[in-house]
C-alpha cells in the first residue's frame, strides 16, 4: 500500500509587546532577566485581582490575522482553560476556544514541489506560563519557578490539516517565522524560545480523504526537530500500520538527543479542560474601522516583495528569495539602490547576497549594525562600474570597511587603489612583462597557447591586481598575437 502523511501545526508565537497580556508588568527577555522580576498580583494569580486586556497585543494579533487572510471576529470571548502545573499560577490559562479573534486564512509556501495552499484554521489570543528549571543533585531535588514569561501575550495559529511532508511543514513554519517577522510582533529568536511548534501528525492510504487517529508532538522548539520529529512519527507510523496494528490518538515529546519521540499521554488520559467564559474578562469588541487602519498599516510582506523584486529589478527567484529573508536586508538593498540610481540592480544584489551577506554570517552582525551603509555600498559599487577600480580590489576595500568603517573613495585614494586603465601605460607593462620572460615567449609561441594566462596573471601582479582586466586581456592578446607574425630573432 501506498501511504501519505497528513499534517497540521499549531503554532505559538510571543506577542513581544511593552507589557504583558493582562497585566502591566514589562515583558523581558526571559532569558537574561534575574528570576521574577517582572511580576505582580495578577501575572502571580493572586486572588481578587482583574486582568485587563492589552491592546497593543490585539493589534499585533491582528496584524498576524491579517496577513494570513483571515477574517477577524467583530465579536470574540476569552475562556478559561484549567489545568494544574507549577508554572502556571492561576491554575487556568486565559485562552480563547470557541470564539476566537480570527477564522479561515491561508497561507502560500514555496517548496522544491512548487507553490501550496495552506489553509489556517483559526488565530487565537492566549497568556504564557512561566518557566520551571528543575534541578537534580545528589541528595536534592527541586524546581525552580520563574513568572517573568507567566502572562505573556500569546498567539496560536493553528492551521488545517494541508500538509503531506515533513519538508512542507518545515517550509510552513520558515515562512510563518519569515511573516511575523516582518509585521515586528516577535523578535523570531528561536533559541529563546519565542516560537514554539505542536506537530499533529496521521497517515493514510494516498490519495484517500479520510482523517485518521492523529499523533501530537508537543513542544518542538527549531525548524530542525520539527522536521526530523515529523519524519521519524511518519516511519514510525507506517510500520505500524504495516504490521496490522491501528495507530492511536496520543500526545508525545521529542527527544533531541535519541531524535525519537516518547510517549506523555494517550486519548483516555487527555486533559479535560473544562473550558468556560473568562468571567473577569468582557467579550473582546473589534470595530470594523480598526481592521481597517491596522490592514492599511500591515509592510508588504516578503512573498509580495519577492514577486516584486524580480518584477521591478529583474532579479532571479533565488536571489530575489535570499534578499527578502530578513526585511532589514530587503530594505538594505533598496536603499542602495536609491543611494546609487544608476547602479545596476544585478550587480548590487549579488554584492548583498554575496560579501554582504558572508560578512554578516561570520560577524553575528545584522544590516543595521555594519560598518558601511547603503550609501557606502552604492559609492563603491559605481567605482566599479565606472571601471575606477576592478572586483578584486573592491572585494577587499569593502572588507576593509566592514572592519574598520570608513568611505570607499577615501580609502581607494589614500592606498592608491585606483584601477590602471590608461591603455598606454597597460600596454608598456605587458611590453616590460613579455620583455623579462623570453622563454615562455618562445613556448607560447611554440604552439603552447595556456601561457598566455599566465603571462595575464604576470601583468596583473605588475599592476598590484589594479589593472583593468578586460583592457589587459585584449592587449596582451593584441601584443602576443604580433610576435606570432614577427617572432623575435
Ligand atoms: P487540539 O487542541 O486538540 O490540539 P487543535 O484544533 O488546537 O486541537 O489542533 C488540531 C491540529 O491538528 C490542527 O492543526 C489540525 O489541522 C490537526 N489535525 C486534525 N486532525 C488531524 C489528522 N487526522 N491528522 C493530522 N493532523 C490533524
Ligand atoms: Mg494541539
Ligand atoms: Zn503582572
Amino acid at each position: 500500500m501506498k501511504y501519505e502523511a497528513v499534517i497540521g501545526l499549531e503554532v505559538h508565537a510571543e506577542l513581544l509587546t511593552d507589557s504583558k497580556m493582562f497585566c502591566s508588568c514589562p515583558v523581558v527577555d526571559s532569558t537574561q532577566a534575574a528570576p521574577n522580576i517582572a511580576v505582580c498580583p495578577v501575572c502571580a494569580g493572586m486572588p481578587g485581582v482583574l486582568p485587563v486586556v492589552n491592546k497593543k497585543a490585539v493589534e499585533y494579533a491582528m496584524r498576524v490575522a491579517l496577513a494570513l487572510e483571515c477574517e477577524i471576529a467583530h465579536l470574540s470571548l476569552f475562556d478559561r482553560k484549567n489545568y494544574f502545573y507549577p508554572d502556571l499560577p492561576k491554575g487556568y490559562q486565559i485562552s480563547q476556544f470557541e470564539y476566537p479573534l480570527a477564522q479561515h486564512g491561508r497561507l502560500l509556501i514555496h517548496t522544491a514541489g512548487g507553490e501550496k495552499e495552506v489553509r489556517i484554521l483559526r488565530t487565537h489570543l492566549e497568556e504564557d506560563a512561566g518557566k520551571l528549571t528543575h534541578v537534580q543533585s545528589e541528595d536534592q531535588s527541586y524546581s525552580l519557578v520563574d513568572l517573568n514569561r507567566a502572562g505573556v501575550g500569546l498567539l496560536e495559529i493553528v492551521s488545517e490539516p494541508d500538509m503531506r511532508s515533513a519538508e512542507e511543514a518545515r517550509v510552513y513554519a520558515e515562512t510563518l517565522h519569515s511573516i511575523i517577522r516582518y509585521l515586528g510582533v516577535n523578535s523570531g529568536d528561536m533559541s529563546k524560545g519565542v516560537i514554539r511548534f505542536e506537530a499533529n501528525v496521521s497517515i493514510r492510504e494516498a490519495g484517500s480523504e479520510i482523517l485518521n487517529p492523529r499523533v501530537e508532538i508537543k513542544n518542538l522548539n527549531s525548524f530542525r526537530s520539527l522536521e526530523r520529529a515529523i519524519v521519524y512519527q511518519i516511519g514510525q507510523q507506517i510500520e505500524k500500520m504495516e504490521r496490522g496494528e491501528a495507530v492511536v490518538q496520543e500526545t508525545v515529546g521529542w527527544d533531541e538527543t535519541s531524535e525519537t519521540t516518547f510517549s506523555q499521554r494517550s486519548k483516555e488520559e487527555a486533559h479535560d479542560y473544562r473550558y468556560f467564559p473568562e468571567p473577569d474578562l468582557p467579550p473582546l469588541v473589534i470595530e470594523q474601522e480598526w481592521i481597517d487602519q491596522v490592514a492599511a498599516a500591515l509592510p508588504e510582506l516578503p512573498l509580495a516583495k519577492a514577486a516584486r523584486f524580480e518584477r521591478e529589478y529583474d532579479l532571479n527567484p533565488g536571489i530575489a528569495q535570499q534578499l527578502v529573508q530578513e526585511r532589514s536586508t530587503a530594505d538594505f538593498y533598496e536603499a542602495v539602490l536609491r543611494a546609487g540610481p544608476s547602479l545596476s540592480p544585478k550587480t548590487a544584489a549579488a554584492w548583498v547576497t554575496g560579501e554582504l551577506s558572508n560578512w554578516m554570517n561570520q560577524s553575528g552582525e545584522c544590516c543595521e549594525e555594519l560598518r558601511v551603509s547603503p550609501a557606502g555600498l552604492a559609492e563603491l559599487l559605481l567605482m566599479i562600474q565606472q571601471n575606477e577600480i576592478n572586483q578584486t580590489t573592491a572585494k577587499a576595500v569593502l572588507s576593509e570597511l566592514l572592519q574598520t568603517g570608513g568611505s570607499a573613495i577615501d580609502l581607494v585614494a589614500a592606498k592608491g587603489l585606483k584601477q590602471i586603465s590608461n591603455a598606454e601605460d597597460i600596454a608598456g607593462m605587458i611590453q616590460t612583462a613579455i620583455a623579462a620572460h623570453p622563454k615562455e615567449l618562445a613556448s607560447y609561441l611554440d604552439g603552447k597557447e595556456t601561457l598566455s594566462n599566465w603571462f595575464f596573471g604576470q601583468v596583473m601582479r605588475a599592476a598590484k591586481g589594479k589593472a583593468n582586466p578586460q583592457i589587459v586581456r585584449a592587449e596582451l592578446e593584441r601584443q602576443l598575437n604580433h610576435f606570432k607574425g614577427n617572432p623575435p630573432s
